[in-house]
């Protein structure tokens, strides 16, 4: 036992030595490995084999510059990544993120957690992650558009069907993704399944659009079912208002619950009578505005500048979905004030360590985002397997799928809080359940 819990302690000196300004990939890192003492105590090959040793350090990172031209002739330049982290079970899979929080260290941490993530959706796909500092914001389709094509002529040398498939993140959505294939087909010819979330026009996937909110629901949904509990009448605080959001509103207001508000990073709209997800979805999608002009176009809401997480009202549902460390102790204190009995992550580690330490200590049920948010990428794996067989599946056959694979996510990060003893500790039940698997398949494969 001590000897796993100094392994352990070593793991994480050497990231610290290699790594020591990598805030967000040691957060996410460090996260996951406290987690893992029951399963190397059960098998000393991993200790003895340095699995975890292996495990931190991508297999691959590659960085590069991404020169493009702006409306007013200005040269710009940004800063690349794409991070092949863990090719254990299948190819890398994962989003591309474009936002100017980018650096190494948030694209490692986002492929890290994509390992187990993608693991857990019992589908073939390894974690990578990729993207750059570019702003969309304020930019004009045509800088969109040029930006993308320098991004792909240099990005489509290191990705392939079998090696590497990309999608989208913050700041890539379907019109990112359709310059960024436009430019990889000019370059390398008609390859459907090198990238997903692609429009349905030239091989995208019914619901793959929906999938990652859609599937924050059908997880939570089967969170509170565990507990005899159900979603009907609920009233939920939603943050953010991009695509995991949009569906999310929709999907728990089908669900019979009420969502109160949705935000950006000015600030959130409160609305007693239910946020309405066409408006948000116009908003954001067609008109690419900010938040507030919600409040311009419906009498019973209200903007408010500032974090929702400080707003200050009884609810009993929290689902983060606009970025990582957007909850902090305070805000998780907050929460247990306000009557919060659930919080599902639908963003990459929204909360801070402190504040998932005060939900366990208080019982508030936590199901993390690695499980909570993996529909996106299962459904892009369903798009992988459609590319790969020519053909479309319809809606509903991809939304079933998509939520049999959420409901087991719950349920094997369930099965491991049994095997393991540890309660209804889902965070690291979904830990256990994601690593079993690879690191399964990391001992088959020999010193990789
Ligand atoms: N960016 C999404 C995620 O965080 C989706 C990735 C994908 O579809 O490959 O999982």
């Amino acid at each position: 036992m001590a000897d796993v819990k100094q392994y352990i302690a070593e793991i994480k000196q050497v990231i610290e030595q290699r790594d020591p300004y990598q805030a967000e990939f040691k957060e996410a890192v460090f996260e996951v490995l406290d987690t893992l003492v029951p399963v190397l105590e059960k098998h000393p090959e991993y200790v003895q084999q340095n699995l975890l040793g292996r495990l931190v350090e991508p297999e691959r990172v590659v960085q590069f510059r991404v020169p493009w031209q702006d409306d007013a002739g200005n040269w710009q330049v940004n800063r690349g990544f794409r991070v092949q982290f863990n090719s254990a079970i299948g190819p890398y899979k994962g989003g591309l993120r474009l936002h100017p929080s980018v650096n190494l260290s948030v694209i490692k941490f986002l492929g890290f957690e994509q390992i187990l993530k993608n693991s857990l959706t019992g589908l073939p796909i390894g974690g990578g992650k990729g993207g750059s500092d570019f702003d969309p914001k304020g930019k004009s389709d045509a800088e969109v558009m040029r930006f993308c094509q320098s991004f792909m002529t240099e990005l489509q040398r290191h990705i392939g069907l079998d090696l590497d498939v990309p999608a989208g993140d913050i700041g890539v959505g379907g019109r990112e993704i359709g310059y960024l294939y436009g430019q990889y087909k000019r370059l390398r010819g008609s390859q459907n399944g090198i990238l997903t979330g692609k429009g349905l026009t030239y091989g995208g996937s019914q619901a793959r659009t929906e999938a990652t909110g859609y599937g924050v629901l059908y997880y939570t949904n089967a969170l509170l079912e565990a507990q005899k509990d159900t979603l009907a009448g609920k009233r939920i605080k939603v943050s953010g208002s991009g695509n995991v959001a949009i569906y999310a509103v929709q999907k728990a207001t089908q669900l019979g619950a009420k969502v109160i508000t949705v935000s950006d990073s000015n600030g959130y709209i409160y609305d007693e009578t239910g946020i309405d997800f066409e408006i948000v979805k116009q908003i954001k999608e067609v008109k690419r505005d900010r938040i507030k002009t919600y409040a311009d176009q419906v009498a019973t809401a209200t903007y408010h500048e500032g974090s929702v997480w400080a707003f200050d009202t009884a609810y009993d549902i929290a689902l983060p979905c606009a970025t990582q460390n957007e909850i902090d102790l305070a805000a998780a204190e907050l929460m247990q004030k306000n009557g919060v009995k659930y919080v599902a992550e639908g963003a990459n580690m929204p909360s801070e360590p402190a504040a998932i330490e005060f939900y366990h200590q208080n019982g508030i049920l936590f199901g993390p985002g690695k499980a909570v948010n993996a529909g996106g990428v299962a459904v892009s794996a369903l798009e992988m397997s459609q590319n790969g067989e020519r053909l479309s599946w319809s809606f509903e056959e991809v939304d079933q799928r998509l939520k049999q694979i959420m409901e087991n996510i719950f349920h094997n990060s369930e099965a491991a809080c049994q095997t393991y003893d540890l309660g209804k500790n889902y965070q690291a039940g979904a830990n256990i359940a994601g690593f079993e698997k690879v690191a399964e398949a990391m001992t088959a494969q020999g010193l990789v």
